[in-house]
C-alpha cells in the first residue's frame, strides 16, 4: 500500500492507495511521459476535456467493437447496425467534450462514418475467420512486476493475434508507431501467453486514417523476442517503481503541446502541487 502524500489539495490529502493494485500499458506510458501529469490525472483525477478527435477516435472503436462482437457471437453485423452503434457512441461521450462550433461537430460525425465504412470495405473489415475474442480483458501476474498487468485488448485473431486500433489524421510511419506502442503490443502479448499457456504469432497495429478519402493501413508485427519481452518489463517496473516512490515531477516536452495541466504545472516548485 502506498502511503499518501502529505501535500493538500483543497483542504484535503490526496492518496496515491491503490495506484499499483494493478498497472496497465498506459499507466506505464503515462507515468513515463510526464510523472505530473500522471499525478493529475490518477491521483487528483483532474477532469481532462476530450478532443474532438479522441471523441471521433472513441466513437469509431465503438463501432469496430460492435462490428466484431456481432460477428463472434454470430449477431446481426450489417452495415447499418454498424453505423448505427457509431452514432449511438458519438452521440454519448462519457467526458466534456471542446468542438468550437455545431458544424465542426457534424463534420466529425461525416467523417467518422466514412471511417468506418472505409474500415468494413478493407480487407481487414472483411475477413472471415473469426476472432478468438474481442475486448479481452486480462488480467495476470507476470514476472518481475510486484503489480497484476490489466489490459483489455481490442481483438485476438487466429494465432492468439492481438490487435489494437488506432484512428490518425495522417498517414502514419507505422515503423515509429509500432516503437512508440512496443510496451502495450508486448505486454498484450505477456498477457495473452500468460492466459493461455500458447504462443503468440504476431502483434498487429490497424490505423484508420482520416484523410478526405480514409485509408486503412494494416500493420503486422512479429511476436517480441525473449529480449524485447525483457525490455519491456523494464520499461514496466521503472513506471512502477517511480509511482511507488511516488515521484511526481514534470517531464517538459512537445507533449505539453496537448496537455491540459499546463497552467498547474506551471506552479510547480517541487514542493505543494
Ligand atoms: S505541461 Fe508538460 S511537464 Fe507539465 S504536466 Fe503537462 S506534460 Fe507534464
Amino acid at each position: 500500500m502506498i502511503q499518501p502524500l502529505e501535500h493538500d489539495h483543497n483542504g484535503q490529502h490526496p492518496s496515491t492507495d491503490g495506484l499499483l493494485d494493478h498497472i496497465s500499458a498506459s499507466t506505464v506510458k503515462l507515468y513515463l511521459t510526464c510523472p505530473l501529469k500522471f499525478w493529475y490525472k490518477k491521483v487528483l483525477k483532474l477532469s481532462e476535456p476530450v478532443s474532438p478527435s479522441l471523441h471521433l477516435g472513441k466513437a469509431v472503436h465503438a463501432a469496430l467493437q460492435h462490428f466484431h462482437r456481432a460477428r463472434w457471437r454470430g449477431e446481426c453485423h450489417e452495415r447499418t447496425t454498424v453505423i448505427e452503434a457509431f452514432t449511438q457512441a458519438f452521440n454519448a461521450p462519457e467526458e466534456p467534450l471542446v468542438y468550437p462550433d455545431i458544424d465542426t461537430r457534424q463534420t466529425n460525425h461525416d467523417k467518422g462514418i466514412k471511417m468506418v465504412e472505409a474500415y468494413l470495405d478493407s480487407e481487414h473489415g472483411q475477413m472471415t475467420e473469426l476472432p478468438l475474442g474481442v475486448e479481452v480483458q486480462l488480467e495476470e501476474d507476470l514476472p518481475v512486476l510486484p503489480s497484476p498487468v490489466l489490459g483489455y485488448i481490442d481483438l485476438v485473431r487466429v494465432g492468439n493475434v492481438p490487435v489494437d486500433y488506432k484512428t490518425c489524421a495522417s498517414t502514419p510511419n507505422v515503423q515509429l508507431e509500432a516503437f512508440q506502442h512496443e510496451v502495450q503490443l508486448t505486454l498484450y502479448q505477456l498477457l495473452i501467453e500468460s492466459a493461455t499457456g500458447e504462443k503468440v504469432e504476431g502483434r498487429e497495429l490497424v490505423f484508420i486514417v482520416k484523410t478526405k478519402v480514409p485509408k486503412i493501413i494494416v500493420h503486422r508485427l512479429a511476436p517480441a523476442s525473449e529480449r524485447e519481452k525483457q525490455r519491456v518489463l523494464d520499461i514496466a517496473c521503472a513506471a512502477v517503481d517511480g509511482i511507488y516512490h511516488e515521484r511526481f515531477h514534470p517531464q517538459p516536452g512537445m507533449h505539453c503541446a496537448w496537455c491540459s495541466y499546463r497552467s498547474q504545472c506551471a506552479k510547480w516548485t517541487g514542493g505543494a502541487r
